[in-house]
């Protein structure tokens, strides 16, 4: 996503209330070592300023010519105009501002029928913001399971059950059906597999009893001085594998996006986003931008997914960055999604804040 330079921020035009119209895109200049050239720059400094000043018209100009040119960027930078090497930086940069003005727009006139807000217990709310506040005092960047858990789930995401045993005798307490998948709990832990710490289609409670005791052994051996709350146990969830997401850009505020998941992702990088508050139909119009949407819509007699259930993710997890400005990053990677009217379930979700 191309960022708007942060001289925008100085620059004195309010770009919540600028038109994001840009009247004309200036000529390029191209800087030579001749002094009159350098002079133009100049001139072409307080030609800019005059628009962004009384018609608060966003400027942005371009220079080719490396070092050459530093001497008119320099003097463009003083005047808080922003500068780029190229023109598709300048043209993406004003595209994105527009695009951010228009979602400003919408945020104020979205209607309720659009977006459904779902209002967590205040006091549910209070106790999630304490948490945030005490870890992060502790210096730590990523919520445990259990507690990510918790929040999903007050907003209704349709998280996986989860057991979370502590001790090995917690794993005699397990009632779900087998197979299960058992994973680490622990906030120093970002890819639970990489380092052996997942083990999938569990089948009976021995299993489970060897799965937590290497689970410990993998990761004591790998991050000696990782803080460990447990194990989490879940039953063995089945579907199309899809991440679902959100992330706090510093320009923009926050992006949820949705993509293709499961050992594809990375082949693939199917994703696509949308700045939130992402209603509905934006999150069925995101969805419908996929290259594997082909695949989720059903295609050549294979059965269609539950779009809607995505839908309803991709709706809260615009909801929760909104009402937690703490959070950075939310990962739901995988969700697993059922066929039409099945649900999704998601059984991985990471918290960054
Ligand atoms: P990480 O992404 O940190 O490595 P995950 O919890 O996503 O850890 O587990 C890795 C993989 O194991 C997932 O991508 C998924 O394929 C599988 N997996 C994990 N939990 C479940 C579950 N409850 N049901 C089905 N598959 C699972
Ligand atoms: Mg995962």
């Amino acid at each position: 996503m191309p960022k708007i330079s942060l001289t925008y921020k100085k620059s004195g035009v309010d770009i919540d209330k600028a038109d994001a119209f840009v009247e004309a895109i200036k000529p390029l200049a191209y800087a030579t070592r001749r002094p009159e050239v350098m002079a133009g720059i100049g001139g072409f400094g307080a030609l800019c300023r005059l628009p962004q000043k009384k018609y608060k018209k966003p400027v942005v100009a371009t220079f080719i010519g490396g070092k050459k040119a530093l001497s008119g960027v320099t003097l463009l930078a003083k005047k808080n105009i922003p500068v780029y090497e190229f023109p598709n930086q300048a043209v993406a940069a004003l595209s994105a501002l527009y695009k951010y003005v228009s979602n400003k727009n919408k945020q104020k006139s979205m209607g309720s029928e659009q977006y459904k807000k779902i209002v967590v217990n205040i006091k549910e709310y209070n106790n999630f913001k304490n948490i945030f506040k005490i870890e992060k005092e502790q210096g730590r960047f990523q919520m445990s399971l259990k507690n990510s858990l918790e929040i999903l789930k007050a907003y209704e995401l349709p998280c996986v059950e989860s057991f979370f045993a502590e001790s090995a005798q917690d794993v005699e307490k397990i009632n779900f059906e087998y197979p299960l998948a058992a994973k680490i709990d622990s906030q120093d832990v970002v890819h639970k597999s990489d380092i052996n710490a997942v083990v999938v289609n569990i089948k009976n409670k021995d299993e489970a009893k060897v799965a937590f005791a290497s689970i410990q052994k993998n990761v004591f051996s790998r991050l000696p001085q990782a803080k460990v709350a447990g194990v989490v146990f879940q039953p063995m969830a089945e579907g199309f594998e899809v991440i679902c997401g959100a992330r706090r850009d510093p320009q923009f505020g926050p992006v949820v996006l949705a993509g293709i998941g499961g050992i594809y992702a990375e082949v693939f990088n199917d994703v696509s986003l949308r700045l939130a508050p992402v209603s509905r139909s934006d999150a069925r119009e995101l969805l419908s931008e996929l290259h594997s949407y082909s695949i989720l819509k059903g295609m050549r007699g294979k059965p269609s997914y539950d779009m809607e259930s995505l839908v309803d993710i991709i709706n809260k997890l615009s909801q929760i960055m909104i009402d937690f400005p703490e959070i950075m990053e939310i990962d739901l990677n995988p969700v697993m999604v059922g066929e039409a009217r099945e649900g999704a379930k998601i059984v991985d979700f990471r918290i960054v804040f």
